[in-house]
């Protein structure tokens, strides 16, 4: 911590600051300067003075380290990993998808929504038993019973079961039915349910608050580590700003952030981040791209009849959808069962004669993707230069149909970075043209009129 005295500050004044300092058992370090002096405030708890900035001849405070410990990068370089029932979410895991109703309605909506889910890639069923409504008459949850359907859907398919607590009570019901606790947006920063929580051996995931600043959210956070439970996931799920057209705003911008500031998983909620059901995938796919571990997202088997947050749940075909391009991505794995079970090649002969034959493909493919290339040139040679650029449509297209086109040992995933890289190695060979054609027309002298 630095304590700035103002230029008028009394020697008395400086004195006094330094006394406070080491009363309370730190050391002050002065640093005297021809207009004002300042002060270095050292030692393992600087937030004990903290009130030095309204003492007199005090100008400012600047605090250095950051008021949370335990959720600090500084403290804990390395990254979390929490891991539930063989998932883990944090560093170097693949982006873990949390999926369900907002609320749980029955049984039936349950298990049909958990059986799609699963199939599809996710890895955590979502289900709301206890939901905090803006209005109290509003559906409030089924409350406990939910949580036994989750239970059961948890014991059916699998899948780890996330679900959001009000009541502090409620945490052995919660440590008993669920996998993961979360803490809703509303109940960021009710403190005595963050200590009830910390207390408990599920992990908990912490929304942030409405108008929480990452500061604040953190801090949540610490309240739950300090509570002696180390498995706290962050989610972002948008902030209130002066926008309308949107739920909230979604501030993917704190992803990065909070890498540069804490070890814990992030998470990212595009469905409560956004309010709106086309607004879901694209913003999934942005929260994957900016880095977060996970994300969880509202899935409904009828989502016009859905007793709360329908607007922005996606129904079946759209979450399907939905995993479909964050595979193609590559945010998300495919199942092994993708790949075709044998091998569509009959090879007879001792290993060397398959080597040569596979040396013999090689050697082909490298002409080809020569050939390709030469055709992707006449392209860019017949197009405006100044139209450099490449047909995403038309790539993204491509892409398909050699994901899907063949049959072989390859997945669609692993034929598709095949293609993914030809389309980049493609693109540099053309912008390679295109600088080059730029670079001849800048060495030409003025008076040829290019116009530099
Ligand atoms: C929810 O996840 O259903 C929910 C109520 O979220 P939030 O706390 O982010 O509003
Ligand atoms: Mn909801």
């Amino acid at each position: 911590m630095i304590v700035v005295m103002r230029p008028t500050a009394t020697q008395e004044e400086v004195d006094g600051v330094r006394r406070i300092v080491e009363e309370h058992g730190l050391e002050a370090f002065l640093s005297v300067g021809e207009e004002r002096t300042v002060i270095g405030v050292v030692g393992s708890d600087v937030e004990r003075v903290s009130h030095l900035g309204t003492l007199p001849g005090v100008e400012q405070v600047i605090r250095i380290s950051s008021p949370y410990k335990l959720a600090s990068s500084q403290h804990q370089p390395e990254r979390t990993r929490v891991r539930v029932n063989g998932v883990e979410l944090g560093l170097g895991q693949e982006l873990v998808v949390m999926a369900g109703p907002c609320a749980v309605e029955s049984r039936d909506q349950l298990m049909e929504t958990a059986r799609t889910v699963k199939r599809e890639g996710a890895r955590v069923l979502r289900g709301g038993a206890f939901k905090p409504r803006t209005s109290p008459y509003s559906f409030q949850g089924l409350g406990l019973p939910a949580l036994e359907l989750l239970h059961e859907a948890h014991d059916s398919y699998g899948l780890p079961v996330i679900s959001e607590i009000v009541d502090p009570a409620d945490v052995p019901a919660f440590e008993e039915h669920v996998d993961i606790i979360q803490v809703g947006a509303r109940n960021m920063a009710n403190f005595v349910l963050l200590k009830a929580v910390g207390q408990s051996r599920r992990p908990v995931l912490l929304k942030r608050g409405l108008s929480a600043t990452i500061e604040e959210w953190l801090l949540a956070a610490e309240y739950v580590l300090s509570a002696g439970n180390p498995n706290v996931i962050l989610c972002e799920r948008g902030i209130r700003t002066f926008e309308t057209a949107t739920r909230n705003t979604l501030d993917l911008s704190a992803v990065p952030v909070l890498r540069t500031r804490t070890h814990l998983p992030i998470v990212v909620d595009p469905s409560h981040g956004t309010g709106h059901r086309a607004l879901v995938g694209p913003m999934a796919l942005a929260g994957a791209a900016v880095g977060a571990d996970g994300l969880i997202i509202e899935v409904h088997p009828d989502p016009a009849n859905a007793r709360s947050d329908g607007d922005q749940s996606l129904g079946f075909e759209d979450f399907g959808a939905l995993m479909d391009e964050l595979r193609r991505l590559q945010f998300v794995r495919s199942a092994d069962v993708d790949a075709a079970p044998a091998p569509a090649v009959a090879a007879t002969g001792g290993i060397e004669e398959v080597r040569d034959r596979i040396d013999d493909l090689d050697a082909r493919l490298a002409e080809m993707v020569q050939e390709r290339a030469a055709l992707a040139l006449e392209v860019q040679r017949r197009r405006d230069p100044d139209a450099h650029g490449h047909d995403v449509r038309r790539e993204r297209a491509l892409l398909e149909r050699a994901a899907s086109g063949t049959t072989g040992p390859m997945t669609p995933v692993e034929l598709t970075m095949i293609f993914d890289a030809l389309l980049r190695a493609s693109r540099s060979v053309q912008r390679r043209h295109t600088q080059s054609i730029s670079r001849t027309e800048e060495d030409r002298p003025a008076a040829s009129g290019s116009g530099r």
